[in-house]
């Protein structure tokens, strides 16, 4: 789970996923009400872990596996999403 950089707190489950719908560059945290930015790393991994499942489309497509259990393995990868946020004090340039 991240942790704030100017007070420490490191942030619930909960709390992250409310952030991670949040489209500004910084997210504020719930303890210090400081701007927080995600690390690039972090966005990357993110975004890598939420479009992950996409990689099993064959195999649901191959094996003729049902919808549902696509839309889960969708649903886990969000959910597991928070725990690779990572949160800096700077805004750090994308390149
Ligand atoms: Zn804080």
């Amino acid at each position: 789970m991240p942790q704030c950089q100017r007070c420490q707190n490191t942030w619930t489950w909960k709390e992250t996923i409310k952030k991670s719908f949040v489209f500004k560059y910084y997210v504020i945290c719930p303890y210090c009400k400081e701007k927080q930015v995600r690390t690039n790393s972090s966005k990357q991994n993110m975004s890598m872990a939420v479009v992950s499942p996409s990689w099993l489309l064959p195999l649901f497509i191959l094996f003729d596996l049902p919808l549902p259990l696509l839309l889960l393995s969708y649903f886990a990868a969000f959910a597991l999403s928070p725990f690779l946020m990572k949160l800096s004090n700077e805004d750090a340039p994308l390149w």
